[in-house]
């Protein structure tokens, strides 16, 4: 038996809306049958237009770092530039070079975001054909400055841009043509509010070139592979149809919430939760302009004592969290991201309230 469910306020999985739920649960289809191909193509136009791109956008069976992976694997064939600030981007080098590229961590303090200058820095060495980012370090609760960021991006034509936007994709506009981003990824158990399982990620004509040339891409990842898929509105090998429903109902769910209200929504939130944490004799872990839109990490000026937070608000049905890998326990993080309202979130910070009155 499944224990009672906690109402998840963690930067992800979030809560998952009920009518996406049950849409996951009707009847199967085969992906080779045409009613496969029509969701898949219903869905590939709806994300194009949040996405504000033209360009190929592919559907992969994986939480986001097995596109992660895939991306380095496809994509970096001279040096890799992967630029890290916090526990996502430091675990993307890593998986670089264990995928045997050669690579260099471009390193900001966690609680920083990475600058235009920081890349452009590493960039002008010439050593680099490819680098990774990622937009919302959700570790972290830092927001990079991504236009200008891409500004500087623009100087470097033959540098091959990979973009991580698990954690903000849908929360802020992330235009990606007018960017200029080759391969974007997002997974979307954060930001989209859906069940962990399944990924999204866009390849450049750039991108598909690049990986055209490189050796080792392997199968299941193979961008070359999705790309001809893609010309059938399908997939190289059985894709999660269950995820694909409810991602079909979630795209229809923005729309008809309209993505400037989303937008607008989860700057509210965000605000909301700063604020709050500020009342509460609470620090902001980033610098402000760049705090993130989708979780904010709050820096534990009080001392509290987190873990029994975490218990007395699980105790009550709520999942708290208490930091992520080394600044667990010196943070806490609170996530407003996917469907998440700002009702909700008054109902959890006045919840924690009551709980801090009972710890001493
Ligand atoms: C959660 C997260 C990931 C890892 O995603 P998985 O789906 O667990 O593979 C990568 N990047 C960011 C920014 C994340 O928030």
């Amino acid at each position: 038996m499944s224990t009672p469910h906690k109402k998840l306020f963690i930067p992800g999985p979030v809560e998952i809306a009920p009518e996406i739920l049950e849409a996951m649960a009707a009847p199967m289809i085969g992906h080779r049958m045409k009613e496969y191909a029509v969701i898949h193509g219903r869905i590939k136009a709806n994300l194009k237009k949040l996405l504000f791109t033209d360009g190929r956008v592919f559907l992969a069976t994986s939480s986001a770092f097995g596109v992660m992976e895939g991306a380095v694997r496809n994509l970096v064939s001279k040096r890799c530039a992967n630029f890290c600030n916090g526990a996502f981007s430091d675990k993307w080098h890593d998986v670089t070079k264990r995928c045997g590229k050669e690579a260099d961590a471009f390193k900001a303090e966690w609680g920083q975001p990475i600058t235009p200058e920081i890349v452009d820095q590493a960039l002008s060495t010439g050593k680099y054909d490819s680098m990774t980012l990622i937009h919302n370090e959700t570790s972290t609760g830092v927001m990079s400055p991504l236009a200008e960021i891409c500004e500087v991006l623009r100087r470097y034509p033959d540098v091959v841009s990979i973009v991580d936007t698990v954690s903000s994709m849908s929360a802020v506009k992330v235009p990606l043509d007018e960017l200029g981003i080759d391969c974007c990824i997002f997974g979307v158990q954060k930001a989209f509010a859906l069940p962990p399982g399944l990924a999204v990620f866009t390849a450049s004509d750039k991108a598909l070139a690049r990986a055209a040339t490189v050796e080792g891409r392997g199968y299941y990842f193979d961008f070359l592979e999705f790309a001809a898929n893609d010309e059938k509105d399908n997939t190289p090998s059985t894709p999660c149809i269950s995820q694909i429903y409810a991602l079909d109902l979630q795209l229809q769910r923005f729309f008809a919430e309209g993505l400037e209200q989303r937008w607008e929504r989860h700057r509210i939130m965000a605000e909301q939760v700063r604020d709050w944490v500020k009342s509460q004799g609470y620090g902001l872990f980033p610098e402000e302009k760049y705090c993130s839109q989708t979780l904010t990490c709050a820096t534990n000026a009080k001392g509290t004592d987190l873990a029994t937070l975490k218990k007395m608000l699980g105790e009550r049905g709520y999942a708290f969290d208490d930091g992520y890998g080394k600044i667990k326990g010196k943070t806490f993080r609170i996530a407003h991201m996917g469907d998440m309202q700002p009702k909700d979130l008054l109902e959890f910070t006045e919840v924690i309230e009551d709980c801090l009155r009972n710890i001493s």
